[in-house]
């Protein structure tokens, strides 16, 4: 059999997935998993065998059981082998059984999946069973597997899968549906697609971009199929995928060579980039249109597949109508782009002219919206990459703002999106590097003045862009996906130093603001615990500030609930940031391990400025108090404010009139000075 197929990792959930029962022997011969459907049909429970030798399953075999093989077979597992045994049923009596086997990962041993298939009395389904273990076999040996749990966690991966992903079997398991694609800021993307599909219990065909772990990205041909696991009564995903890199490879350089877009034969994006340097070069005036199709993939699912090769060629038919004596680019499945001189409100008027003149399917209008950026020349812009990257970046914002529009790109625009892309490359050097600074505002009792706690801010500044602002590196890093390695780094400073203020004898609790993006990786929790057992972090010391829209998320998402309470258990707190500006939703008050609430700057700052607002803050300490929490108040910027609060026993005091956030040595000189 062959070597790639040794890793195949899976964890408890896999041996439950099987319809029959299921075992795994480690290499020293020791059973370490065994499934429900085995405690049924041998009438044992996992207690009673989990770490048991497999000698005892000599109790549950007559003796045509090849107890050497399976000895033989977990010493130097095999990828599969069949063999007729026969078990002994309850009553006394022996049944024919097949003895499936499997090499795999479980628990990061080497192991030996073991799965009895019986001979039922019922032959069509015994065989059917067969077949589909011969054709998982198979499909195993050939193809990519993955299974995803109801929420969209990877349950298992096999070798296939691991080696094209470049993930390791411990870092797989736990990892969610959405980190196998590259993030599209695109809105309906191929994954989102896929999901809903899976939602709805329907399979899902076509060519998906997956991405390793390394950020590249590679093309299978992808089948997702829903399924229900009896056991667990869940549902469950698996993902089938087939390389195709190397054909859509082909086909790239294919296309780049002949300039054309196969289905509608129009210029290509190639095409595009060689004409748009030319143009850039020889200072011609211009306009750069760039549409999208908005909802594309809602109508291709609405309607016949037929469709889906003829949208295309639709949409260009009513492109060249309207935009006559203008260049028309198919960019790729749902974008396009124009050459063009005409003005900005003629190219504007096409979507009125699309509302007038619809694209028709069988009879039926379709809704087509559409979702663009115009840029004029000479611009801001210098290369072919850069427009591409701030049309496409504009055609998002627009469709996140509801689509339908095409807005005019100014020099501005173009300026600031340029900032954007150096920022990424000059990040990933940062984090590279760790030129990653965190600086600590005090929080002060609003009775006694002591210092009680500390908040941790990251900082960055770059010898290139200059000094970049939270409020600017944090939606790129979470956009990026980065915000994981600045959370954790920012988190690990924060524990050392909790560590050093309190070896010095003035204990201080440390609050770490977090992303509901890093919530999202199944692993958090888990990374979080390293890190406090790391660095001798006392769990009572650290506060996650977490914002309304994170509380929001989390309030739908229960792996998320799960590790905020794991962490509470281990003595981890919980700050509502930004109390007051976001959703009034009190129900995740109830939900979530919350146990202070930060009244929002804004308010602080308005305090003095408008007695319905001082009401109001009033208002907010209170109902926090009523709710047993413990009331923080930020953006302090005066004494009047400060006096107020506390004269209304705010309990804990933060903002520039006590300091602004501070190196960790200056707060130390606080805390001495105290
Ligand atoms: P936030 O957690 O609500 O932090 C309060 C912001 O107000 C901080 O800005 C702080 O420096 C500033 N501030 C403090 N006192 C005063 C004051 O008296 N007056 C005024 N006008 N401002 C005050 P900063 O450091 O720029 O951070 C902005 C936001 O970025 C933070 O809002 C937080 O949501 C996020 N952030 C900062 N560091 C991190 C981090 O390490 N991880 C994550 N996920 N987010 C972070
Ligand atoms: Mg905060
Ligand atoms: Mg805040």
């Amino acid at each position: 059999m062959s070597k790639n197929q040794k890793n195949n990792i899976i964890d408890a959930e896999y041996a439950e997935l099987l319809p029959f029962p299921t075992f795994i022997i480690n290499e020293e011969g020791t059973i370490t998993q065994w499934s429900t459907t085995a405690e049924i049909a041998f009438d044992t429970s996992q207690e009673a065998i989990i770490d048991q030798s497999m000698t005892v399953l000599a109790n549950y075999f007559t003796d045509t059981f090849p107890f050497k093989t399976l000895q033989e077979l977990s010493n130097k597992p095999k990828a599969s082998q069949l063999t007729e045994i026969s078990v002994k049923t309850k009553d006394g009596s022996s049944m024919r059984a097949d003895f499936v086997t499997q090499s795999c990962t479980y628990q990061g041993q080497k192991s030996l999946l073991c799965a009895v298939v019986f001979e039922d009395t019922n032959v069509n389904g015994a065989v059917l069973l067969k077949e589909l273990v011969d054709m998982r076999l198979a499909l195993d040996e050939t193809q990519m597997l993955v299974t995803l749990d109801h929420e969209g966690f990877i349950l298992a991966a096999n070798d296939n899968f691991l080696r094209a992903s470049a993930w390791t079997p411990k870092r797989i398991i736990g990892k969610s549906f959405w980190q196998l694609f590259p993030d599209k800021t695109h809105g309906n993307t191929i994954p989102e697609q896929i999901w809903r599909s899976l939602q709805q219990g329907n399979v899902w065909h076509g060519e998906a971009e997956q991405l390793t772990k390394n950020g590249s990205t590679y093309w299978t041909a992808l089948t997702a199929i829903p399924t229900y696991c009896l056991i667990r009564k869940t549902s469950r995903f698996i993902l089938l995928c087939q390389d195709i890199s190397h054909t859509k490879n082909e086909l790239t350089k294919l296309q780049k060579y002949a300039y054309v877009d196969a289905e509608t034969g129009l210029h290509n994006s190639y095409w595009l980039e060689d004409e748009i340097t030319k143009l850039v070069k020889e200072q011609r005036e211009f306009s750069f249109v760039y549409l999208s199709i908005d909802k594309f993939y809602t109508i291709k699912e609405l309607h016949s597949s037929e469709l889906q090769e003829s949208l295309g060629s639709l949409f260009k038919q009513r492109l060249e109508t309207y935009f006559q004596d203008s260049t028309i680019v198919r960019i790729n499945e749902i974008d396009f782009a124009l050459l063009t001189s005409l003005s900005d409100w003629f190219i504007e008027g096409f979507l009125h002219y699309l509302e007038k003149n619809p694209i028709y399917y069988e009879r039926v209008a379709l809704p087509i919206s559409i979702s663009g950026g115009i840029t004029r020349f000479p611009s801001a812009f210098t290369t072919y990459t850069q427009l591409m990257k701030t049309s496409t970046a504009t055609v998002a914002k627009v469709r996140s703002e509801g689509g339908n529009k095409i807005v005019s790109l100014t020099p501005a625009h173009h300026r600031q999106l340029n900032r954007k892309s150096l920022l990424e490359t000059r990040l990933l050097k940062a984090l590279d590097e760790k030129n990653l600074q965190v600086l600590y505002q005090p929080q002060i009792d609003g009775k006694t003045n002591a210092i009680v706690g500390v908040e941790a801010f990251v900082r960055w500044h770059d010898e290139v862009v200059g000094t970049v602002s939270p409020g600017e590196l944090i939606p790129l890093a979470e956009e990026t996906g980065l915000i994981h390695q600045i959370g954790l780094f920012v988190l690990r400073e924060a524990c050392l130093q909790a560590v050093k203020w309190s070896e010095a004898g003035t204990p201080i609790k440390v609050s770490v603001n977090s992303s509901v993006r890093e919530f999202r990786d199944k692993n958090m929790a888990s990374s979080v615990m390293k890190i406090l057992q790391e660095t001798q972090c006392p769990p009572t010391l650290l506060y996650f500030e977490i914002t309304e829209k994170f509380a929001l998320e989390a309030e739908f998402a229960s792996s998320i609930q799960t590790q905020l309470e794991q962490l509470e258990q281990l003595g981890v707190s919980f700050v509502l940031d930004d109390f007051g500006t976001g959703y009034g939703s009190f129900r995740y008050m109830q939900i979530l391990p919350i146990t202070s609430v930060k009244v929002d700057e804004t308010f602080i700052h308005a305090t003095h400025k408008s007695p319905k607002t001082k009401r109001l803050v009033h208002s907010m300490v209170q109902l926090g108090k009523n709710l047993g929490l413990t009331v923080v108040a930020e953006g302090v910027e005066t004494k009047e404010q400060w006096h107020y609060l506390a004269s209304i026993d705010c309990d804990i005091i933060q903002g520039y009139i006590i300091s602004k956030p501070v190196t960790a040595n200056a707060i130390s000189e606080k805390l001495h000075n105290a």
